[in-house]
């Protein structure tokens, strides 16, 4: 089977590569203006790029709304593996298989196609997308890519660092082999001081660092570690949860883990392994540090982002409709939406299906809406017994535009919290895996 071949075997979406793609003529001609017509109405071109948490919520829902579209979803990783619970793997309460899964499973179980292909490029005018193994028409295009790592601040530039800090320290909220690497660091820890960080922001994840934290605490606890771990936090309080994370820390974790708000790091020696703030020099034997959070590379090349007020990188969308500035069928939707909602799965998730129901409103000819997407965030502090914290959240816009909060539910009360409470956090990650892959 030649590439061709395989690509018209693995996508039901209209393919061009160099030896089908239709002339300059053609193209102009009547006829080729009705056949793109006609398909947009009969079987309309759904374009995902990404299969994370929105983008398989997405095709599986877009699909089952509107079961004549043609679907497709591309993903340049071979299988999922799940950030949520990566936590509770790192420090080995359950094992890469329950985070793990198929995309042939998801699209198989859910009639769209998986393509298998990274994404390069875009041709709007004409509503091509480019990838690395050719090149697909489009009518309806979403860009569910999650997020990127932006280490300017502490590199300033200088490549040869932000690579050292990738490869030796990562970060390991971009599932991979950087969650392998940490999850090595916490196993072969000696002891000292275990250093991890928080971005300001609305990185991903606004809790995970703080439940990392405590899980590792928990892990040298377990294995009499003489380790202490070190939180440089960015922000000048605890993001989230903090009455649950802030007790964690005081009462369970009072010589295991050392809490530093407001903390901006000047510079990192990475051969003396020392972190200098304005006030300190920190060492450490070991270290995760995890930088701001931005939009793909793909978005900015593509001329698709807008910068922040402090010179980050967010896609350029309309917060209402999810479209792209100047575009009517190209969407963002889950983490890299630039939105003040929660960066986490399950708001990704719900994001996805909302956007799903907004695309088949539009395929309707129906006016699309805009919906809450919805947060739940599960914490596990610690297995001995196994204490968890939790938060609901959807949110809204005000008259300015402005989000807000509504609904709001934490409970942060792990002392009289029994077994049962973390074990929901497990089957949260259970049915939300069979949602995106059953
Ligand atoms: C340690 C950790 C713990 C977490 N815990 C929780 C939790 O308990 N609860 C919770 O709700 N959330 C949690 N999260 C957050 C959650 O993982 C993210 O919010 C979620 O993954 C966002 O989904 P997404 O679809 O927007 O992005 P992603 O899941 O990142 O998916 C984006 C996909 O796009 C693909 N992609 C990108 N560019 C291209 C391209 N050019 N071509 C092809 N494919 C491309 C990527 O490979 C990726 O698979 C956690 C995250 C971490 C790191």
């Amino acid at each position: 089977m030649n590439r061709r071949d395989l690509l018209k075997y693995a996508s039901s979406a209209l393919l061009l590569s160099s030896d089908i793609a239709y002339s300059n003529e053609e193209k102009k001609s009547n006829k080729f203006q009705k056949s793109l017509k006609k398909k947009k109405t009969e079987h309309p071109r759904i374009l995902v790029v990404g299969g994370g948490w929105s983008g398989l919520a997405l095709a599986k829902n877009v699909k089952q709304r509107v079961p004549q579209a043609e679907v497709t979803m591309i993903e340049r990783r071979e299988h999922f593996v799940s950030c949520p619970i990566s936590n509770e793997w790192l420090v080995d309460l359950v094992d890469l298989e329950f985070l793990t899964h198929s995309y042939l499973d998801a699209a198989k179980h859910n009639n769209y196609t998986y393509l298998h292909a990274e994404v390069t490029g875009l041709d709007k005018k004409h509503n091509i997308l480019k990838t690395s193994v050719g090149e697909l028409e489009y009518d309806y295009l979403v860009f569910a890519v999650g997020i990127e790592y932006d280490y300017l601040d502490w590199t300033d530039g200088d490549k040869v660092l932000e690579q050292r800090l990738k490869t030796q320290y990562p970060a390991a909220f971009i599932p991979g082999s950087e969650h392998i690497t940490l999850k090595e660091k916490i196993r072969n820890f000696k002891g000292g001081n275990f250093v991890l960080t928080v971005p300001n922001g609305n990185y991903r994840c606004l809790a995970a660092p703080y439940e990392r934290a405590c899980l590792i605490a928990d892990y040298f606890n377990k294995h009499e570690i003489n380790g202490k771990v070190i939180i440089l936090d960015t922000n000048s309080d605890i993001k989230i949860k903090a009455k649950g994370f802030q007790s964690a820390f005081d009462v369970l974790y009072k010589d295991r883990i050392q809490y530093q708000a407001s903390v901006e790091i000047e510079s990192i020696d990475l051969d003396k392994k020392v972190i200098h703030t304005g006030f300190d020099d920190i060492p450490f034997a070991d270290a995760s540090f995890y930088p701001n959070v931005k939009a793909p590379y793909l978005l900015e090349k593509l001329n698709m982002t807008r910068e922040t007020a402090h010179n980050r990188v967010e896609a350029d969308i309309n917060q209402y409709s999810y479209k792209f500035k100047g575009s009517d069928n190209i969407y963002a939707c889950g983490d890299v939406r630039p939105m003040g909602f929660s960066k986490s799965g399950n708001t990704a998730h719900s994001e996805g299906l909302n956007l799903a129901k907004m695309i088949a409103d539009e395929i309707a000819g129906k006016t699309a809406s805009w919906h809450s997407p919805v947060t739940t965030c599960f914490s596990i502090l610690t297995t001995q017994p196994e204490k968890c914290i939790s938060l609901y959240t959807e949110y809204g816009y005000d008259e300015n535009g402005g989000m807000v909060f509504k609904n709001n539910i934490t409970d942060e009360s792990w002392k009289t919290n029994d077994l049962g409470k973390a074990r929901v956090a497990y089957a949260w990650a259970e049915s939300m895996y069979s949602n995106m892959f059953d």
